[in-house]
């Protein structure tokens, strides 16, 4: 078999002459020196195959272009004319915008650029190129934020128009023109790649074949091909992943533990006793599904879902018990002093009269040796604590349940590193980051996933409402009444002092301005990142108590801060912050029952600036929040994705290519059912991709 392929090889290369491998440098290419290897390094372009699988964005049919007096309103165009005159026009604070004037035998257009006034510059009169894009009105007819491609004056104008063109992602010093030579010039000179898909998923999903897709991808015969083609490289990155996190997933499952917990023990059946309350359903689901794992024969590696306020913790406290149960010991990580402390005020409130030792250790526990000497010797049950139980000094002594409150902002290797300190330990991650659902199957395909979906019962859902300039005295009033009728009030600023580079709210002078003016009288506060932890503390314990009525911070009052007679939140320059961090903003009020108001401050200066707020206002959700933020950022944005290897993807968009993923998951579960480990030869390109994403996903 080896030798046939040997074979082959041989006679590939004797019949078309000798050919770039994929490995080599981009510097094996004709008229690629160092210098112009470097800019294209910034492009992530190392490796002939890097080249290759840099792949167009979009693709444009310069097989026809438009003569500028045909062009009407609401058409996309592409046109072939000569810059006349160019100028950068400032139109408001932090918007300006680059208004050019384009000629060709026909007529005159202008284009526009905003926020690019540096284009002004660029573009210099008598310069010549390619512009494509949709007209629309801005003062007379425009040309809005077209693609722009000068001519450079030599003879390849011929493989950038009369034809489909791709268009590439850039950086400074690469063009298009350079770029499409360069892949050209790849195309020709590189052997055929081999084939990574099976046959059977190729036929499956009408994909062409791995040696014409690049071809396509790049210089496609109708917009159509290059699409399809895309699509099939799309598919082989999903597939990849999802059968890393499947073949993780189902090793798991073989994998058996050494301690299989009861569920029905002294310690869980006291605390169900003991509950103020019944669990909502979604909790009572999370607590079956998690009980299950931990009596079943493998380590639980779950991840529990649930917006701000639903109620982990309690979901939680059922795990503990049962470790409990077994003689074990548990350990809940949290990213923050101040939610490690109240975490550990709940779980005492509640195992304490269980005859549970809790221990909360921080890096500014006083006494944290003797702390930790209690742990070690198994006196301590349940610790609670930030990364300072990821320190050597702390050594437990049988750990058996690993809980990771708001997992995403521990690193895998953090996280790793508190479940190697246990014995096998079960392993149940926490998130109040609400992950649309294309995420969730592939940052986290590999984890069981729980969602609780719904609030306990007596919340009043929280009303929101944008705030104009004028009607801030109003809001001060309102914020004097509140604290009257003995309620409180968060005051979130962007910004800790004021900045020259950025024009936003400074918590510090904001405070002292609004505490000595229009709050003066009032119980206020200030909390930021750059106090000693001391100091935070003490504040935020200070406003638990409900001794400060208006609380004036940055975004360091953390997700999970649960103090029920808080019932308004202001945020200043809203528009500042992302989507799901003003929802967890917002969070942190109508934790009673008594109605909460969110009010969102500051003009947006972007349209996306303006849409964040208004999706805000209408929705409480935090799954549609989390969709629309999605869909607004990409989710090269999202948290958790980097590190979850997925700053990786080339091809696959995770917002587009929904379909495409569910077929990626199907397809993997069925190849995984006929070659569990993936090793047939047809399969062993994707067991190589699939290895990379196994390792992330514990
Ligand atoms: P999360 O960590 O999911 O943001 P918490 O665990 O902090 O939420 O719970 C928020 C608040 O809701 C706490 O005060 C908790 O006691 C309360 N709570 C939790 N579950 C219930 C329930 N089933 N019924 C009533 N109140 C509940
Ligand atoms: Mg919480």
């Amino acid at each position: 078999m080896d030798e046939i392929v040997a074979n082959t090889k041989r006679a590939r290369s004797t019949a078309s002459g000798p050919r770039l491998s994929f490995a080599e440098p981009i510097t094996a290419l004709p008229g690629v020196a160092e210098k112009r290897a470097e800019l294209l390094h910034v492009l992530g372009l190392f490796t002939i195959r890097d080249l290759l699988y840099h792949f167009p964005r979009a693709y444009q049919d310069r097989r026809v272009l438009t003569r500028i007096t045909d062009i009407q309103e609401g058409n996309t165009v592409t046109i072939e004319a000569e810059v006349v005159k160019a100028r950068a026009i400032h139109l408001r604070r932090r918007l300006s915008m680059a208004d050019v004037t384009l000629r060709d035998a026909s007529g005159e257009i202008r284009a526009i650029w905003f926020g690019q006034d540096y284009l002004a510059r660029v573009l210099k009169p008598g310069s010549r190129g390619f512009f494509t894009g949709a007209a629309g009105a801005w003062k007379g007819l425009a040309l809005r934020n077209p693609d722009y491609e000068l001519h450079s004056g030599d003879e390849e104008d011929r493989m950038n128009s009369g034809r489909i063109v791709p268009v590439y992602r850039l950086t400074e010093g690469v063009s298009q023109r350079m770029l499409r030579r360069l892949v050209r010039t790849a195309l020709d000179l590189a052997e055929p790649p081999d084939e990574s898909l099976p046959h059977a998923q190729r036929e499956a999903h009408g994909f062409p074949g791995a040696h014409e897709a690049l071809r396509q991808a790049h210089f496609p015969d109708a917009i159509d091909s290059g699409e399809r083609a895309k699509s099939r490289f799309a598919y082989e990155e999903l597939l990849g992943i999802q059968l890393g996190v499947l073949a993780a997933r189902a090793k798991r499952h073989l994998e058996h533990k050494r301690h299989r917990h009861i569920v029905d023990g002294p310690h869980l059946r006291a605390l169900r006793a003991a509950l103020p309350f019944a669990l909502t359903q979604g909790q009572q689901r999370a607590v079956t599904d998690i009980l299950g794992d931990m009596a079943s024969h493998r380590p639980m590696v779950r991840l529990l879902q649930g917006d701000v306020g639903c109620g982990k913790t309690l979901v939680a406290l059922h795990a503990i018990a049962t470790a409990c149960d077994g003689g074990y010991q548990s350990a809940l990580m949290a990213p923050t002093e101040i939610l490690a402390e109240q975490h550990g005020i709940h779980l005492r409130e509640f195992l304490a009269p269980l005859g549970l030792e809790v221990a909360v250790l921080t890096g500014s526990t006083e006494n944290a040796k003797a702390v930790r000497a209690r742990i070690a010797s198994g006196a301590t049950t349940v610790i609670v604590g930030t990364h300072a139980l990821l320190q050597e000094a702390t050594a437990f002594h049988k750990l058996g349940l690993v809980i990771i409150d708001e997992q995403h902002r521990f690193g895998v290797v953090q996280r790793a590193a508190l479940h190697a300190k246990g014995l096998d330990p079960e392993l149940l991650h926490m998130t109040a980051t609400p992950i649309p659902r294309t995420l969730a199957i592939t940052v986290y395909g590999g984890m069981d996933l729980s969602i609780i979906d719904e609030l306990p019962p007596g919340r009043t859902p929280v009303k929101t409402r944008r705030i104009t300039p004028a009607k801030t005295p109003g809001l001060y009033d309102y914020l004097r009444r509140q604290a009257a009728a003995g309620y409180q009030t968060y005051y979130v600023c962007p910004l800790v002092e004021e900045s020259a580079a950025r024009q936003l709210t400074a918590v510090t002078t904001h405070f002292a301005e609004l505490s000595t003016g229009p709050l003066s009288g009032m119980r206020t506060a200030m909390i930021h990142g750059r106090l000693p932890s001391s100091e935070k503390g003490d504040v935020m314990h200070r406003f638990k108590r409900g001794e400060i009525d208006v609380l004036f911070s940055t975004t360091v009052i953390e997700v999970g801060i649960d103090c029920p007679n808080a019932t308004t939140m202001v945020i200043e320059d809203a528009a500042q912050f992302g989507l799901t961090q003003l929802h967890q903003l917002r969070g942190r009020v109508g934790r009673g029952p008594a109605q909460s108001y969110c009010f969102l401050l500051g003009k947006p200066v972007t349209a996306d600036g303006k849409r964040r707020l208004e999706i805000l206002c209408e929705s409480s959700s935090g799954f549609d929040i989390a969709e629309a933020d999605l869909e607004m950022r990409g989710p090269g944005e999202f948290q958790g994705l980097r590190q979850a290897g997925l700053s990786d993807l080339r091809v696959a968009d995770l917002v587009r290519d929904v379909r495409l993923l569910d077929a990626a998951r199907r397809d993997a579960q069925n190849i995984l059912a006929m070659d569990p480990t993936l090793t047939r030869t047809e399969h062993a390109l994707l067991a190589e991709a699939a290895r990379r994403f196994e390792a992330v996903n514990t």
